[in-house]
């Protein structure tokens, strides 16, 4: 990624980040992204759906080989769920994570009427003068967690006063760093960094003018990944390239400083020929990569192939430590990633490799 590139990349990404977008309270930073897709109105149509899902089409008119690249801008976060008596805040997840991944995480908790309050996430037992070694011992379950609301209330109905509500959302603080060595560490890199990755890519199209080369190409922002229903609007699509968080670990290949093309997750293998496609061409490319298989994973491939879509998928994406948690990636993983995006945006459409 070029300089200029690289610091439009890194401020998108800090404001993708810094606005809260829990699955279901979505519609701030699908703003934020249709106010930069003004930017390229003269090249493209733009399509807002329903589920505030979002797609970007170059060359529309044209119908042989329509590509796709596609992420989701929607996160994990909370739900208010119940307020006992004594204005206790009990809390729902959504999205899929354990709960020591945000116990004494800072939130905010955002109302109907649009205002917002601070709180804190924190286990029932929380202070160590008072429980002692019980702190360790009890495990991390729905029930002996709660929101500590920064406000003076001991009733339901001193909540209620405030604008709070059951069905209230509540979001990370993500805790956006950005470091010297490179590393980037906040919540919530899966996956405004694929956001970010794309509409970085949108601006180089549009500045080195190669609209032109790229034929029928959309570009999918979804709403609603990490609840399974994200990708629900795309339809007559030949390819879809899913950017989306790569998993570092012990037990995984991916790495923090190079992309993933992943082979299978939890639904099964990806398509052999858009596999063999992107593997070519990364190694014609000098582009770092590893191949890895995601066993608790699913993305937005999913959504769209039980939808029966007659499309190839293929997913590739940085590799982020902690998934879920406070997640960390380096600038390289970035780089390499947005490199395999832009050479296959420019690229040639896959062809069947099965029969060679
Ligand atoms: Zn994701």
């Amino acid at each position: 990624m070029k300089e200029q590139y690289q610091k439009y990349f890194l401020d998108i990404l800090k404001s993708l980040i810094e606005t809260p977008s829990p699955s279901g309270y979505t519609f701030h930073v699908r703003n934020l992204i249709l106010k930069e897709l003004e930017e390229y109105k003269s090249l493209g149509e733009v399509k807002v759906y329903k589920n505030n899902g979002i797609e970007f089409i170059f060359n529309s008119s044209k119908t042989e080989n329509r590509r796709a690249i596609c992420s989701h801008f929607d996160t994990l976060g909370l739900f208010l769920s119940h307020i006992e008596t004594d204005g206790m805040i009990r809390l729902d997840m959504i999205g899929g994570y354990p709960w020591t991944a945000v116990e004494g995480e800072y939130v905010k908790i955002h109302t109907m009427d649009n205002k917002t309050y601070t709180g804190t996430i924190l286990f029932h037992k929380a202070s160590t003068h008072i429980y002692g070694s019980s702190y360790d011992q009890e495990p991390r379950k729905q029930d002996l967690m709660y929101l500590r609301l920064d406000e003076k209330v001991s009733s339901i109905e001193d909540v209620n006063n405030l604008g709070i509500f059951l069905g209230d959302f509540v979001s990370l603080d993500p805790r956006f760093v950005y470091t010297n060595s490179g590393f980037l560490k906040s919540r919530h890199l899966d996956n405004k960094t694929g956001i970010a990755l794309i509409l970085t890519m949108m601006k180089q199209i549009k500045e080195q003018n190669l609209q032109n080369k790229i034929g029928h190409f959309r570009c999918i922002f979804t709403s609603g990944e990490e609840i399974g229903k994200g990708a629900n609007f795309v339809k007559d699509l030949d390819e879809l390239l899913i950017v989306d968080n790569a998993v570092v670990g012990k037990t995984q290949n991916s790495l923090e400083d190079k992309v993933t093309i992943c082979v299978k997750d939890s639904t099964g293998p990806f398509d052999y020929s858009f596999k063999k496609h992107l593997i070519n061409m990364s190694k014609s490319n000098q582009i770092d990569y590893v191949l890895d298989v995601y066993k608790r994973y699913g993305c937005d491939s999913e959504t769209v192939l039980k939808l029966g879509v007659d499309v190839r998928t293929a997913l590739i994406g940085p590799g982020i430590d902690a998934s879920h948690s406070y997640e960390r990636t380096h600038i390289d993983a970035l780089t390499h990633t947005f490199l395999l995006m832009i050479n296959y945006t420019l690229g040639d459409a896959v062809k069947e490799h099965c029969v060679e």
